[in-house]
């Protein structure tokens, strides 16, 4: 017997256990032996039934992800659920923790399933722009429905124990000892006698929708995909399993999934997931991390609030500081708002959210910041302001507490050279709105302790934050190489495209919004006021800014806006506008294709990217692309800045910057020699600073 799987008898039911830390993956030394153990108990005349149970903490949570991308060693996983499957004795799985993907298909070959009441199920293969291909398509619409199975297998979202339970999934949910109750339940199968009757021949629930209906439900999923082929072959492969006789339908869900598998955008989906792994590798693993219990945020103005329900979230205590008790009042108030509007949507209960109104307290004395572990603060992006706030906060501070800053653009060396413990300094990058998205840039200074800095990476996961670790400079990684497509934008609208067309080129690349749309939601008036305080101009973006065009919040902006509606209107106005300016600056208008508006646009933000790796500010391609997704909205299926620069080629992207370079001689157009590099080794790392 394997070590990473066991037999065990109680009575004539046999108790198979896989154990391969940490989620009990399925990956090679447990399929083999998982294989042997079926084929003997089912030839075993002295075993009644079966139950396959895992040890550790979880079922199994799915494939093997190290053996993604190789020819998969046999026995795979199809195999044994065939195997399982026409076992004629009662199987029974017994789920704790979380059965996904292959785990949850393994699952699907037994009779039956029996789950812990804390359990959670589900197929989130889709996450990695790929389909369930042991047969989850097949047989999870066998129990659940066609519909139910059509909205887990395209969001890839588990579900609880109790509401697989009520959708047919699972056919008991117990408390206690899951074993023990499920190898009573084997028994009581085997000693009824009734022959159990395997996933595959129960097709009664596949004609509870009809067809036409089932495809109207599938469309609208397809419009949420955004060019993002793996939901629309999840849809089409549950189709086959009711159109189609079981074992087409099987043989159809592997051709899908080998077609996924070896095309670019699951290949682009892999690579972040991996990617984001990476990123969260801290230099200092084994250092001591510092504790973290209470945490003071300084402003609760946009940013503050947002980081205080961010925090409050994952269950931190956490004390407001405001300049006036108005102010303060005016924060707590918004954060009250948000927590309502979210118990009226049903996504957070009432008693949830007394709980989380009580994790706040607030104050405007920098006394009661004493007792805080981490202090974040998100005050006006002014550097005097922050060295003030940094000056209070470093005779009031405990010993060893991090100070953290949510500059967006200031040195945040100078700042932690302006107090006694720069070594406790560092910037926490959120992104607005700080409570929802995802992306946390981590600003490491030049004197950062390592210690600190770990223990932020570590705290980032307990806010369900994506922290990357990055380094000093004017915007960190994103706003960098956002700016650098910023003059592009501006300059394809001289040249003849609109704000809609560019925003039409950006939402069909897979952006969930293009640059003018979110000009306008964000305020134009914050880049106005930038561009000013640094002496620089921007043509259009300016001269809108002096008519009052602020974007949403004034009703106009790129866009119009009418009657307090979201909906943006293209404007005569501003393409008159766009025109006359052009004409000032004596450029004539042409056609501009959809493929010029991106090429110019990503182009130079690749070519940033590849200036910050020179610089050692980002330590891997990857993270520039976890920032980039997550922060951003950089469409998924096409992995990130830098894996798209492999996908578009890169030879191609260093061709169009040097004859653009050579046209208008503008610096973000001048190629980095990396990017040269990897033009030539198609790697990232050749040249990467350290
Ligand atoms: P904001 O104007 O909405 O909020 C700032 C708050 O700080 C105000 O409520 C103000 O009363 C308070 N404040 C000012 N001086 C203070 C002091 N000395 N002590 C205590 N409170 C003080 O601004 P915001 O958009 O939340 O930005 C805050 C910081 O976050 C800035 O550094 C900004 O660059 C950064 N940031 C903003 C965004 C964004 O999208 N808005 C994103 C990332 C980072």
């Amino acid at each position: 017997m394997s070590s990473f799987v066991s037999v065990a008898r109680q009575g004539d039911v046999a108790v198979i256990t896989i154990d391969n830390p940490p989620v009990n993956a399925l990956s090679f030394h447990v399929r083999e032996p998982l294989m042997q153990a079926l084929v003997s108990l089912r030839d075993d005349p002295s075993v009644a039934a079966i139950v396959i149970a895992c040890a550790g903490r979880t079922f199994v949570a799915g494939a093997d992800i190290t053996e993604f991308g190789k020819p998969m060693q046999q026995p795979e996983l199809r195999a044994i659920v065939a195997v399982l499957e026409a076992i004629a004795k009662p199987t029974v799985a017994a789920i704790h923790g979380t059965a996904l993907g292959g785990g949850l298909e393994l699952a699907l070959g037994c009779h039956f399933r029996v789950a812990d009441a804390g359990a959670k199920v589900g197929l989130p293969e889709v996450k990695l722009g790929l389909l369930p291909g042991g047969g989850g398509t097949v047989r999870l619409p066998r129990l659940v429905g066609p519909s139910k199975a059509l909205a887990m297998i395209v969001s890839g979202t588990p579900v609880g124990a109790r509401e697989a339970q009520a959708a047919g999934l699972v056919d008991a949910v117990v408390e206690g000892d899951l074993t023990a109750n499920a190898v009573a339940f084997a028994a009581g199968k085997a000693s009824a006698g009734a022959p159990a009757i395997p996933v595959r021949d129960r097709d009664a629930r596949l004609r509870e929708i009809d067809l036409a209906a089932f495809d109207a439900e599938a469309a609208e999923l397809a419009k949420k995909a955004r060019g993002l082929e793996a939901p629309l072959a999840c849809a089409e492969a549950v189709r086959n399993a009711i159109t189609l006789p079981f074992d087409e339908a099987l043989a159809a869900e592997r051709a899908l999934f080998v077609k996924l598998v070896a095309g670019d955008q699951s290949r682009a989906q892999r690579h972040l997931f991996f990617a984001e792994r990476e990123a969260a590798k801290v230099p200092g693993k084994d250092l001591q991390k510092r504790k973290i219990a209470r945490v003071g945020i300084i402003g609760a103005g946009t940013m503050g609030g947002g980081i205080a329900m961010a925090f409050v979230n994952g269950g931190f205590p956490v004390t407001l500081l405001e300049t006036s008790q108005e102010a303060l009042q005016r924060g707590l108030a918004t954060i009250d708002k948000n927590y309502a509007v979210s118990v009226s949507r049903g996504s957070l209960s009432e008693e949830a959210r007394q709980a989380r109104l009580a994790l706040f307290s607030g104050t405007t004395d920098y006394a009661d910041l004493a007792g805080c572990d981490l202090i974040v603060e998100a005050v006006f992006e002014e550097m005097s302001v922050k060295k003030e706030v940094f000056g209070k906060l470093d005779t009031v501070a405990k010993p060893g507490a991090i100070l953290a800053t949510n500059t967006s653009y200031l040195d945040i060396n100078e700042i932690a050279a302006s107090i006694s413990r720069p070594q406790d300094v560092l910037g926490m990058h959120f992104f607005s709105p700080a409570n929802v998205m995802k992306l946390l840039e981590i600003v490491r200074a030049e004197k950062t302790a390592p210690d600190a800095l770990a223990s932020v990476v570590d705290l980032a996961r307990r806010i369900a934050k994506v922290p990357v670790i990055v380094g000093v400079c004017h915007g960190f990684v994103g706003n960098r190489m956002l700016s650098a497509r910023g003059a592009e934008q501006e300059a394809l609208l001289l040249e003849g495209a609109t704000p809609a067309q560019v925003d039409k080129a950006f939402t069909d690349f897979g952006w969930p919004m293009g640059p003018f749309q979110m000009g306008d939601l964000a305020g134009l008036d914050i880049g106005w006021r930038n561009r000013k305080a640094r002496g620089q101009t921007a043509v259009i973006a300016d001269a809108l800014c002096e008519q009052g065009r602020f974007g949403q919040k004034t009703g106009k902006g790129y866009y119009l806006y009418e009657n307090g509606s979201r909906t943006p209107r293209p404007d005569l106005e501003v393409e008159a506008l766009i025109r006359g300016k052009a004409a000032e600056l004596g450029i004539a208008p042409r056609q501009i294709e959809a493929e010029e508006i991106i090429e110019r646009t990503l182009y130079p933000m690749i070519n940033e990217g590849a200036r910050i790796l020179e610089e050692g500010i980002a330590a891997r391609a990857s993270d520039i692309d976890t920032v980039w997704v997550n922060g951003y909205g950089f469409p998924i299926g096409k992995g990130g800045p830098m894996f798209f620069a492999g996908l578009a080629g890169a030879g191609k992207i260093v061709q169009r910057l040097d004859h653009w370079h050579e046209r208008t001689g503008r610096p973000a157009f001048k190629v980095a020699p990396l990017l040269r590099r990897f033009a030539e080794t198609g790697s990232w790392e050749a040249g990467a600073a350290t």
